[in-house]
């Protein structure tokens, strides 16, 4: 028995008409035992619609209206007065033809807490985007034996049970291209910084699978965040994915906008995806990049705490689909998810929305997936492909130091090695408060600065020395002088891992302070005055041996020369500062 034709209209009409109606279904689609069931619906102001098939071919008044409706607000130009507003209305009116569409239309079964479940959407794919009555638009999430579950990407007001729901046969897209530099969009894409409408190049999927490893290159070109403890001990490719993790308030988005900052000039685009932030540290995050001048090179994709669980659970995959757009056209792209914890948290709400059974930690089954398929987006492709990159730093906040929970181990595993910040550090001063011991990165070796490798192996065993040392010494009061050396040339490395905030460092000058540090030159110096004693250095340095530092800056390498030079200066600067003592 098929499923019989629905014809809805304003009044019922007579057996006659109902009667040829059905002969010609019957035979038009060779069904001879095709019923017909009548719905009235006054709404539909005049006219009728009829479902066959899961296609719903409309002819009422409200659909024409509808047409027209549309037919205006895609109508390229925005009017500037009456008059030409008067213009645009005849003219759209007159070339106005209504057309039978036959479109898939659902009906709204609930809806609530942005999301809405519907029959009627028979071939609707996973992933679809669909639109209700009244323009807003959705996501289908859930496939259902005889429903679908959607999340709403607007405004539920006006929308209740038997609203109607129309299919549109694609996915969910994004604008990309130039005109988004510089931007803050939402999760759909959509201007909210005031600055007007953006013409973008493109409309990208927003969710779209990985590219194989065919299309893929080793990393091997250096991604300079311009912080020296991550450049010099944990160094991230272009391509790679590093990610940052901590409990709350340890600096790391301060990490991110860091390495943002650092961009500047080197035509590496960032993108920074904000996914359940308040708004207010968007608006910081802003403001930071526009003080220094390097929004010009950014895109800020905002879904603050404030919007809706379907909209921050977007934001990551459209800020990718933007990034994806200049990979494709051999650019370089960094992106920050600032941060994945919230954005698992939004997921698990909308899973639990629509009635998916909870996991470990309450989260879904498939809440790996989530973030695999996001981070796999991110890659070196070769030339045939672009040529470009995709860098990821993703941040997981944990909670008191616990790495081992659900979101961060998923992550950790999916990531090519991570960045860990400690609260303690934090507090000690130590900041950026990296955690040298359980910071790695997986890949970022084969990409990392000559001049900063060579000083970088010896750093990180000196240190590992000094921690272990550390702890066993800080009960004793007589150490032998071998044992006090270690640790005095330890504190000095700790000294110079500190960095301000916003004031990332050229290669040059890591290369020339890692030198000299590792080289143990400044363990004579007391710790107190470590910092002024390198900041005035390298200030003499710049002016004085600029040419020196360019040569280092353009090579990645410290060569002998300019280890002669670097030697010869600070000799000299420590004797001139002793003796103005
Ligand atoms: P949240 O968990 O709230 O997102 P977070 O881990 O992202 O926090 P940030 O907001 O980056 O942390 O930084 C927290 C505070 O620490 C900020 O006030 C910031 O100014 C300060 N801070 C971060 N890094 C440094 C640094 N290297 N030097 C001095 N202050 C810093
Ligand atoms: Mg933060």
């Amino acid at each position: 028995m098929s499923k019989p034709c629905i014809l809805t209209c304003v009044e019922r009409p007579d057996r006659v008409h109902q009667e040829r109606l059905l002969t010609f279904l019957r035979r038009k689609y060779g069904k001879m035992d095709q019923e017909l069931e009548v719905r009235l619906d006054p709404e539909l102001l005049g006219g009728f619609t009829l479902t066959v098939d899961g296609y719903t071919y409309d002819y009422s008044v409200r659909g024409r209206m509808r047409q027209m409706g549309d037919a205006l607000r895609s109508s390229e130009e925005a009017p500037k007065d009456v008059e030409a507003l008067v213009q645009t209305l005849r003219r759209e009116i007159q070339d106005f033809h209504p057309k039978a569409e036959a479109m898939e239309l659902g009906t709204v079964l609930e809806i609530g807490d942005g999301i809405a479940t519907a029959d009627g959407l028979d071939r609707a794919a996973y992933g679809e985007l669909v639109r209700f009555e009244n323009g807003t638009e959705g996501m289908v999430m859930d496939l259902r034996a005889d429903s679908v579950g959607i999340i709403l990407l607007g405004d539920e007001a006006g929308l209740g049970e038997g609203s109607r729901v129309c299919r549109t046969g694609r996915t969910v897209q994004v604008p990309v291209g130039d005109a988004l530099l510089g931007r803050v969009v939402n999760a759909l894409g959509a201007p909210i910084d005031g600055l007007g409408p953006i013409h973008a190049a493109d409309h990208y999927p927003v969710e779209r699978e990985a590219g194989g490893v065919i299309t893929r290159e080793p990393v091997t070109v250096p991604l300079q965040t311009g912080i020296l403890a991550i450049d010099a001990m944990v160094p991230i490719g272009r391509g790679q994915r590093e990610l940052i993790v901590g409990d709350r308030q340890t600096g790391k988005t301060a990490i991110a906008v860091d390495a943002m900052l650092n961009q500047k000039d080197t035509g590496v685009i960032c993108i920074y995806a904000a996914i359940g932030q308040k708004a207010s540290s968007v608006a910081r995050v802003q403001e930071t990049l526009k003080k220094y001048r390097a929004m010009g090179h950014c895109i800020i994709v905002s879904a603050a705490a404030g919007d809706s669980p379907s909209l921050q659970y977007i934001a990551p995959y459209a800020a990718t689909a933007m990034a994806e757009y200049f990979m494709e056209r051999g650019r370089d792209v960094l992106i920050v998810y600032d941060d994945l914890s919230k954005h698992a948290v939004a997921y698990r709400t909308l899973s639990l929305l629509l009635k998916r059974s909870p996991g470990r930690e309450a989260y879904p089954g498939d809440v790996f997936y989530l973030h695999s398929r996001l981070l796999e987006r991110s890659c070196r492709v070769t030339k045939e492909y672009g040529g470009g990159s995709i860098t990821a730093l993703p941040i997981i906040e944990t909670q008191a130091g616990d790495v081992s929970a659900y979101i961060p181990t998923n992550v950790i595993s999916i990531t090519d090695g991570q960045i860990y910040l400690e609260t303690g550090l934090f507090f000690a001063g130590q900041r950026p408060a990296i955690n040298v011991g359980l910071s790695v990165s997986r890949v970022g070796g084969a990409a990392q600065t000559k001049a900063v490798k060579k000083s970088a192996g010896t750093l990180r065993i000196d240190l590992a020395r000094f921690r272990e040392l550390e702890v066993f010494t800080q009960f004793s009061s007589d150490l032998d002088k071998a044992t006090q050396q270690t640790l005095d040339h330890g504190k000095r490395l700790l000294e110079l891992l500190k960095q301000p905030l916003y004031q990332p460092m050229s290669v040059s000058r890591q290369a020339v302070l890692l030198y000299i540090a590792t080289q143990g030159l400044l363990d004579d110096v007391p710790l107190e005055q470590i910092r002024s004693l390198i900041n005035g250095f390298m200030e003499e340095l710049e002016t004085r041996y600029s040419d020196v530092l360019a040569e280092v800056q353009k090579t990645g390498d410290l060569g002998g020369v300019a280890i002669e030079t670097v030697r010869a200066a600070l000799a000299e600067y420590k004797s001139r500062a002793a003796a103005a003592q």
